[in-house]
């Protein structure tokens, strides 16, 4: 097994674990910045500083409509969840998890799904079709999905039109 030690990370202000296997492998630093992705730790925009691995909370404009968790440093955008809660019939709806290529496999991913679940709890999670793209295949295979990948969405979340129709005939089987 290999050994993990645990630091604070100067760049990203936040705990970080070092893993000393990871750290041997050839193009990988082998720190991942350890992010607590319950809903007291994710901000808002106007809350935003230049320093720091953050949490960003984006708003849907309506209420059953498209918002997202965003990953960042400052500006700098390492990765962004969207999904759609409503709170009223507590479904939620996993839309799409994105990574930015050099950040890849140091769990930003997996931080940003739990950020989301954390906001929606106890909420019935479906999500969009993964399709056949061997990253997305290989992510969800390794993390677990929130729920069955044929979207079940409320009246309001349909009125949003959260799920796009080439995914909506999947309801007819
Ligand atoms: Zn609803």
């Amino acid at each position: 097994m290999a050994r993990v030690r645990q630091g604070w990370s100067q760049d990203y202000r936040a705990p970080e674990w070092l893993c000393e296997a990871c750290y041997a492998l050839p193009g990988r630093d082998g720190v991942w910045a350890l992010i607590d992705p319950a809903l007291s730790r994710q901000i808002t925009e106007d809350h935003v500083d230049e320093y720091g691995l953050r949490l960003v909370l984006l708003p849907p404009l309506t209420g059953a409509g498209i918002g997202a968790v965003q990953l960042r440093m400052g500006h700098t955008i390492f990765g962004e969840i969207r999904f759609s809660l409503c709170g009223i019939d507590r479904r939620a709806i996993l839309v799409n998890v994105e990574v930015e290529e050099k950040h890849r496999r140091r769990g930003a991913g997996s931080v940003l799904v739990a950020a989301a679940v954390a906001r929606a709890a106890r909420f019935e999670w479906t999500m969009l079709p993964i399709g056949q793209d061997p990253v997305a295949v290989a992510f969800w295979a390794r993390i677990g999905a929130v729920g069955p990948t044929s979207p079940y969405p409320c009246s309001h979340q349909v009125e949003q039109k959260v799920v796009p129709a080439q995914f909506q005939w999947t309801q007819w089987w």
